[in-house]
């Protein structure tokens, strides 16, 4: 591991002003990943500006909302009895990714900047343009079966590995930020980007800021929802596909529909038009099948990453059916 220089913070002003004022200084929240690829070689920070004693931990409702603090654990978000009656979604997103030891450690923030699983991003020896600008992809032509089917470009195939951010997205969450120029309030789904040309910067947070928290509204969505993750083994891997889903229904007619899935793009995809498809129709599969199609459009798979072209469907199909039979 290189050396670097630690700092303790205690107000998030000064955190902020660090991080602001030094390129190589980085936030540490529970350490989880960032420690991980400091370990790798891949990220090499000088300065790490521990957040854990910011007083930023809190899930708290406030009109109709409630507000998660961007250091409240994974595990005691997915625990909390009001995010398991008001977003039960949430809890069972954050409940999917990784084993209980890491949920202990990790936080809101830093699972929504970990960093993606993509193996040349981990390979020192290969070309990756997130890792190093300007050097190339070896997914492009290489091993690429967990890549993205959705938005990606010729710089960077990735996919993000975040469970509880397909959750966020598809529940209209909002991300509280605040930074050396004041607070700013970003909506969930402008949070990550698409790699386009600038794969290595995976969200949209300038220089030294923050995340202090999310949002999310309350809605009709206690009772329908399900998220289906499908993986290689039966706990502790990374989605190959998944599908968070919340459906409010009566009568049996669909009146609202939240959907996203994981493991297909760059960032948590949201499927508005898969949303509208199923507005007014009978909670039935072969309204999902259908809703399912309209989701597929536009997806492109690499040399080895074809199956997700059907598990994607299928996944989604599932987690309604799952949902709606609640
Ligand atoms: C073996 C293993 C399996 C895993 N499986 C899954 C899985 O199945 N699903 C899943 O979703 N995740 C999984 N994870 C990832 C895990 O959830 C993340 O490592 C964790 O959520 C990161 O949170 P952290 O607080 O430890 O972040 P850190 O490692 O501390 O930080 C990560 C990044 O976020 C930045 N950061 C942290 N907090 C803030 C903030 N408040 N504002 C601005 N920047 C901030 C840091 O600077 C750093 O760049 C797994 C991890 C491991 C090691
Ligand atoms: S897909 Fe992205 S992360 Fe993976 S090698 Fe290509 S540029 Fe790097």
């Amino acid at each position: 591991m290189n050396q670097f220089q630690y700092v303790r913070a205690t107000k998030p002003q000064a955190a902020i002003d660090v991080v602001a004022k030094d390129p190589t200084a980085k936030f540490i929240a529970g350490g989880t990943n960032l420690v991980d690829l400091m370990k790798r070689g891949v990220m090499t920070p000088q300065k790490l500006v521990d957040i854990n004693r910011l007083p930023l931990n809190k899930i708290e409702s406030q009109n109709n909302t409630l507000r998660i603090g961007a250091l409240a654990l994974n595990s005691a978000v997915a625990n909390d009895a009001q995010v398991r009656a008001r977003q039960p979604l949430l809890a069972l997103a954050l409940n999917a990714g990784a084993s209980p030891q890491l949920r202990n450690m990790a936080t809101v923030g830093g699972n929504m900047l970990q960093r993606t699983r993509c193996a040349y991003f981990y390979d020192l020896s290969m070309p990756c343009n997130k890792r190093e600008p300007g050097t190339g992809c070896a997914a492009l032509e290489g091993i690429n079966r967990m890549h993205a089917l959705f938005g990606a470009s010729d710089k960077c195939i990735a996919v993000h590995p975040s469970d509880m951010s397909v959750a966020l997205v598809a529940l209209d969450a909002t991300v509280l930020v605040s930074g050396p120029k004041g607070d700013r309030r970003l909506a969930f789904g402008d949070f990550h980007r698409l790699p386009g040309d600038t794969p290595e910067r995976d969200a949209n947070l300038e220089a030294g800021e923050l995340i202090t928290a999310v949002e999310i509204p309350d809605g009709p969505f206690t009772k329908h929802v399900h998220y289906q993750k499908v993986r290689e083994r039966a706990s502790y891997a990374f989605a190959l596909v998944s599908a968070a889903v919340a459906l409010d229904i009566e009568n049996n007619t669909i009146k609202a529909a939240r959907l996203a899935l994981g493991g297909v793009a760059h960032k948590p995809w949201r499927l508005p038009a898969a949303e509208q498809a199923l507005v007014g129709q009978p909670a039935t599969e072969a309204s999902f099948r259908r809703a399912a199609e309209v989701a597929m459009q536009g997806a492109k798979a690499f040399k080895h990453n074809a199956y997700k072209l059907r598990l994607a469907p299928n996944t989604l199909v599932q987690a309604l059916k799952t949902a709606s039979a609640a």
